[in-house]
Order: structure tokens, then C-alpha cells, then sequence
């Protein structure tokens, strides 16, 4: 079975060209939208980090947001807390950062919701019990609403060679301490010259593998079991994050996360923005960032897996660079399609 993915073809820098070009593609596709009166949509994207320029360029999310109005729904942007330190790693910090950054109600005329709250330690549990994810922590709205939109900034990806919807949707639509389970089942450790000896740690770790010695936290590795409460809960950036991981699980464990979270969605509306795609993703990238393709243009599905293939694909071609590590997330698509997260084949629409 195929899935239908739009297509507009838009290789300028302008971004009054890129937006004429989205909202080209939201006339043709707003019909298809269906929402209750009121409806909550709630919108997710990424506004990248302080030192990111590349990311979505917040005019497309008013479009998007009048679009979902004239609908009569009640659109609102959200994201999540981050891993790594950063002024994503808390609600406050992330707010503000998305007012500088133009995401702010006036400007996309919609609120912008930190939705795993302060510390990115709230949400609801759901236990998995999937060879590699036992048990997650999403946002607590999740099986509460009907509707998802995805916006995606696609960029290259250190581990995964590539980011796009269904990254967005693993990790960006999960508590901090998924995101790490999902990053490595490697166990955290304690940087001493860090740790203020607070106790944060202590208190929340489900297991009791932390304890307090000279003033200074030890986690016992026997004990722990890598949920990674830990490191939502140091505001000291003492607990140190193993980054090392098989890609493919790496992948694999996305592709669970974001089948899980989706299954909880019946209406799902995903847009890849293919410009400006940089070889690190938006929690890395700065303004000196190497372009590993040419700007592509925009892609939408009801399907993020032929969304994410589709744009894979079309990028390749129309680029003159060689794709990175495009093995590993050919390799994670197979598996996303396997576990039922959407359809490998497409038909590509161009608009
Ligand atoms: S929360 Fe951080 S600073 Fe506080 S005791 Fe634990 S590791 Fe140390
Ligand atoms: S990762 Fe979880 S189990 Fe391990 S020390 Fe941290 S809070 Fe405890």
C-alpha cells in the first residue's frame, strides 16, 4: 500500500518565496483538514537552539496557525524540555528563547506550551515492554486530543544521518528521561566537580541507586535501571549523559517511541521543510553550519514514515552531495515499516 505525499519544489533563499510556497500547499490541502469546533490542535516543532539560525522560520507557523483557525480550531505550538544543557533544558529558559526567537503569541499568534513542564519531568507513564523501550514518559495530553500537526526542520543527524518527522515525534514529543532512554542504555554517571550535593537526584530516582556520600551523589550501576529521572532533575548538569549508542537502535528506539505516541492521534498532519538542511541537527547547528543538500522545498502526508522516506529520497536526488549515513536510516525506515509506523512506498504529488 502507498501513501500519498505533497510535494511543492522550492530551491530559493527567500523566505517570502518559501512562504509563498507553503501557503500555496496549505490552499490546496486545508479541504482535507477536519476538525471539530474548538479543537485543540496542538502544533509541535523545534525552535532549535540559542545558537541555531537555520531552524523554522516562525512565518510559516502563523500561516499555518490563520489556516487552523479560519477552521475554527484552537491551535497551540509546543515542544518539550531538551537533555543537554542549553537554554532548552527548562521551561523558563525555553520560553524566552522561543519569544527572541520569534515564536512568540504575537508574533504566530498562537501560545507556545513547554509541554513536560519545568524540568521536563512531568507526563504520564505508559509501559511498553518492547525489547528495547520497557516503558515511556509522554506529555500528559497525549491520548487526551484527536488531532497532531508535525512541523519538522529537515536537517543530517549525528547518529541517525537524518532528521525529519519521526525524530521530531520520538524525542521531541517525549519527557527528558525517554529521550535519554532512547539516546543509550548506557547508565548515567556523576561528574563530582559538578554536583552540589543538592539530593534532587536522590529523591527522585524510582530505584534508590543514588546516594549521597561526602556530599557528593553515587550512582550505583548494579541499581540503576537508566530511566534517567536523574538528569531531569539536576538543574547542576552533574549527571553525565553516555552518548555512545548503536545508530540502528538508536533508530529503532525512535521508531517504537513515535508508533507508540502516534497510535494516540486519530487526525495526523505532518510537514517537512527542506531548506537550509545542515549536517547537525537543530540542537547543534550554528550559523557557520555546513548545507549537506540544496534547498528542496516543503512535503506533507497523513503518513510521517512516507513523509520521512519521500523526503529522504527527493533530497538525494535533487542535492549534489552524497547522502550521509543513509544506510542507517534506510535501515530505519525497513524497521519503522515493519513495526507498522506507516508505508514505505509512496506517491509522491508534486504541487
Ligand atoms: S541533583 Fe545534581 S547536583 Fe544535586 S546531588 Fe544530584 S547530581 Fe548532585
Ligand atoms: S537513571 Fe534512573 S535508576 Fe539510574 S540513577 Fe538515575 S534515576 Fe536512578
Amino acid at each position: 500500500m502507498k501513501s500519498d505525499v505533497y510535494f511543492i519544489r522550492i530551491n530559493s533563499k527567500d523566505a517570502e518565496v518559501r512562504l509563498e510556497g507553503f501557503k500555496k500547499l496549505l490552499h490546496k490541502l486545508a479541504p482535507s483538514f477536519v476538525f471539530e469546533e474548538n479543537e485543540f490542535i496542538p502544533v509541535k516543532l523545534t525552535i532549535g537552539d540559542s545558537a541555531c539560525v537555520y531552524n523554522l522560520n516562525p512565518v510559516f507557523l502563523k500561516a499555518l496557525v490563520l489556516e487552523l483557525k479560519n477552521k475554527r480550531a484552537k491551535p497551540f505550538l509546543f515542544d518539550t524540555c531538551v537533555i543537554y544543557s542549553g537554554e532548552r533544558q527548562n521551561a523558563v529558559d525555553h520560553l524566552n528563547l522561543a519569544q527572541s526567537k520569534g515564536f512568540g503569541h504575537s508574533r504566530v499568534e498562537a501560545p507556545f506550551i513547554i509541554a513536560d513542564g519545568l524540568f521536563g519531568q512531568d507526563g504520564r507513564e505508559y509501559v511498553l515492554n518492547e525489547d528495547l523501550i520497557k516503558a515511556i514518559k509522554v506529555p500528559s495530553f497525549i491520548g487526551m486530543l484527536n488531532s497532531l500537526v508535525v512541523c519538522s526542520h529537515v536537517t543530517g543527524h549525528i547518529v541517525s544521518g537524518f532528521a525529519a518527522g519521526i525524530k521530531n515525534v520520538a524525542m521531541g514529543m517525549s519527557s527528558r528521561a525517554t529521550k535519554q532512554v532512547q539516546h543509550s542504555s548506557l547508565k548515567p554517571s556523576i561528574i563530582k566537580n559538578k554536583c552540589t550535593g543538592c539530593g534532587c537526584c536522590v529523591v527522585v530516582c524510582p530505584v534508590k541507586a543514588i546516594t549521597l556520600k561526602d556530599d557528593k551523589s553515587v550512582i550505583d550501576q548494579d541499581t540503576c535501571i537508566g530511566c534517567g529521572e536523574c538528569i531531569s532533575a539536576c538543574k547542576s548538569c552533574a549527571v553525565y549523559i553516555n552518548w555512545h549508542e548503536d545508530p540502528l537502535i538508536f533508530c529503532k528506539r525512535m521508531n517504537t517511541v513515535a508508533n507508540f505516541i502516534l497510535s494516540k492521534f486519530k487526525q495526523k498532519l505532518f510537514f517537512n521543510f527542506a531548506f537550509d538542511i545542515t549536517k547537525g541537527c537543530d540542537c547543534e547547528s550554528d550559523k557557520n553550519a555546513k548545507m549537506i543538500f540544496d534547498n528542496c522545498g516543503i512535503f506533507f502526508s497523513t503518513d510521517v514514515l512516507s513523509l520521512d522516506k519521500a523526503t529522504s529520497d527527493v533530497i538525494s536526488d535533487y542535492g549534489k552531495i552524497s547522502h550521509p549515513q543513509k544506510a542507517v536510516h534506510e535501515e530505519m525506515f525497513k524497521h519503522a515499516a515493519q513495526i507498522g509506523l506507516g508505508n514505505l512506498e509512496y506517491n509522491l504529488i508534486q504541487i
